[in-house]
């Protein structure tokens, strides 16, 4: 009787990243389950142009999707207590600030996945944010590692940053929205300004 996989709950922010991380995670003999749950990305209709491209992909790719409800009130709400000056977490810096978010908008990701894969009974976990060259990578791992442990749940590491000019190749080859942003209103802001 054939082996089953190994079952891995990936969490995906967009097409392009996912692509690499598949072709990775399917060599290591996962079946890849993909999740996406990006509360952070700011607009209705960039939401729905990333969330298109990784429902066609994945079924290009025969890899199951789960879809949350799509509510920008928790990433709000991970957030808020740090912007309010008379909050005791209030961080006046913006540079702090901006580290403070990316820090929670991460966590809030990787927690969700987590705990949908707990719910599902997965034994794995592991996220497409690793795939960015321009995202905090150690400060990933240690979040996911301290899920991990705190969760009893295995995280799966890969340095999948290797993928981030394949995965843009990918997109553009199939004609898929690359987002011009990372995901929250301050990062559209900052790339407007660049
Ligand atoms: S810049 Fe990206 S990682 Fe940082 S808070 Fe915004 S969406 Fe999240």
């Amino acid at each position: 009787m054939a082996k089953s996989k190994r079952k891995i709950l990936l969490h995906v922010c967009c097409a392009a990243c996912l692509a690499y991380s598949y072709k990775i995670l399917s060599a290591e003999g996962f079946e890849v389950i993909a999740f996406f749950y990006n509360p952070n990305i700011h607009g209705r209709s960039e939401y729905d142009k990333r969330l298109k491209d990784v429902v066609s992909t994945c079924d290009k790719l025969s890899v199951k999707l789960i879809i949350p409800k799509y509510d920008i009130q928790e990433f709000f709400e991970e957030i808020f207590p740090y912007q309010q000056q008379k909050s005791l977490k209030y961080v006046s810096d913006p540079e702090r600030f901006k580290k403070k978010r990316c820090t929670l908008c991460q966590n809030l990701r990787l927690s969700m996945t987590v705990s949908e894969a707990k719910k599902k009974r997965f034994h794995y976990f592991s996220s497409t944010l690793l795939v960015s060259p321009f995202r905090n990578h150690s400060e990933i791992i240690n979040q996911a590692i301290d899920l991990s442990l705190n969760r009893n749940i295995k995280f799966f590491y890969r340095d999948f940053r290797k993928g981030y000019f394949l995965g843009r190749n990918y997109s553009r080859a199939n004609k898929l929205h690359l987002p011009r942003y990372c995901g929250c209103v301050d990062s559209l802001e900052e790339r407007i300004l660049e």
